[in-house]
């Protein structure tokens, strides 16, 4: 006998900030046999998996690719890429990702003029256009199109249009967006835009897919310095992701890994994407709804349909009622961020979990808890 006892993790229902619930099919795919990372079998699933990944992306981009580690790798591996020491950047904070942009981008050497909104609040047009114009010689804008810690959904076709006017880059933080919500990479112009696998794509954490425009790419080609990170150096990935030749050994891709996220995309394509936002739509109006009756507000005024960030009612203790929902009803909800902790609920519904069954499962479990 053992001394271990076989792994059996419970069932939850993920709602919340991520990871989101995964399918059994996406499991299931995880667990088929694992193959060399050239071998030529393998190379087809992973370029089948990168033409999905442009179709939910809407792009034509040819280096379009999963970036071997969590989303936070994918705005890493953008930052150092488009960045050489001594640039200037804007980085747009409206809560907790933004900052940590910034915080790479300053890893990466970057000058950074920050253009900020209250947390629940979007980037104003008015604040990006004084920044464009403070800020002439940046070399790029990042911005949040779902920033997770607010639940702030950022629209994002005007700032395009005044980010390429003034002759920057547009780099788009999409990791609670994609599966979700439109993210149309070609249309809206985006330049670098990088996501997850474990929110509205419902597969395990441990992918973070990226595109990069021509327009980026020239900019990479230009570069006067390496590229700080050897790991994210994309113009060694290139030859392996996007070659149409001989597929060079970098690192060992994380096969496995994109069998699962080959499957949750098959599963985003199937399901449609318009379908599939629409869904996402609905699930949301009915949590509003209910939890309205149940006199909870949001906090955001624009807010993202995947993740719903909600103040907790006076009198109404944080802790013991996420951890009453979990214990009792297998349900995670998420706590609230920095100045937001201990005030709000962060409830997502995304992907496989943005269903009928799990808002309404919610809504009775939070009523009978917060009585
Ligand atoms: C989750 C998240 C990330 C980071 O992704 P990890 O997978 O945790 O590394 C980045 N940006 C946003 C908006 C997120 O929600």
């Amino acid at each position: 006998m053992s001394e271990f006892t076989q792994l059996n993790p419970a069932e939850r229902i993920l709602m919340g900030p991520g990871p989101s619930t995964v399918p059994a099919r996406v499991l299931k795919a995880l667990g088929s046999p694992t193959m060399g990372h050239l071998d030529p079998d393998y190379i087809e699933i992973m370029d089948e998996c990168c033409g999905m990944l442009r179709r939910v992306f809407r792009t034509t981009n040819a280096l379009t690719f999963p970036v071997s580690a969590t989303g936070m790798a994918g705005m890493e591996a953008i930052a150092s890429n488009l960045v050489e020491r001594g640039d200037e950047v804007i980085v747009c904070i409206n809560g907790v990702f933004g900052g940590r942009m910034k915080d790479i981008m300053e890893r990466c050497g970057a000058t950074v003029h920050t253009v900020e909104a209250e947390w629940g609040d979007v980037i104003s047009g008015e604040a990006l256009g004084e920044a464009l114009e403070s800020h002439p010689k940046s070399r790029l804008v990042t911005i949040v199109h779902a920033e997770t810690s607010t639940g702030v959904h950022q629209p994002l076709e005007e700032v395009s249009r005044m980010v390429h006017d003034a002759g920057m880059l547009l780099v788009v933080d999409a990791v609670t967006s994609l599966g979700g919500h439109p993210v149309n990479v070609d249309d809206w112009e985006i330049d670098a835009i990088f996501s997850g696998t474990q929110k509205c794509l419902s597969c395990p954490p441990g992918l973070s897919p990226v595109s990069f425009s021509e327009r980026a790419l020239e900019v990479m080609d230009a570069r006067q310095s390496k590229v700080q990170s050897w790991y994210f150096d994309v113009s060694m990935l290139r030859d392996y992701y996007s070659g149409s030749g001989a597929r060079a050994y970098h690192h060992t891709a994380p096969i496995n890994m994109v069998y699962g996220l080959r499957e949750g995309l098959a599963m985003v394509l199937e399901e449609g994407l318009e379908e599939r936002f629409e869904r996402h739509r609905v699930v949301h109006e009915r949590l509003r709804g209910g939890l309205e009756e149940l006199g909870i507000s949001y906090i955001p005024e624009s807010s993202l349909h995947t993740l719903n960030c909600v103040r907790i009612p006076d009198g109404v203790e944080d802790g013991p009622v996420r951890s009453r929902l979990l214990r009792e009803y297998s349900i995670e909800i998420g706590a609230g961020l920095g100045p937001f902790a201990g005030k709000a609920w962060r409830i997502g519904l995304m992907g496989h979990a943005a269903t009928r069954r799990n808002v309404d499962l919610l809504l009775a479990a939070l009523g009978e808890v917060m009585e």
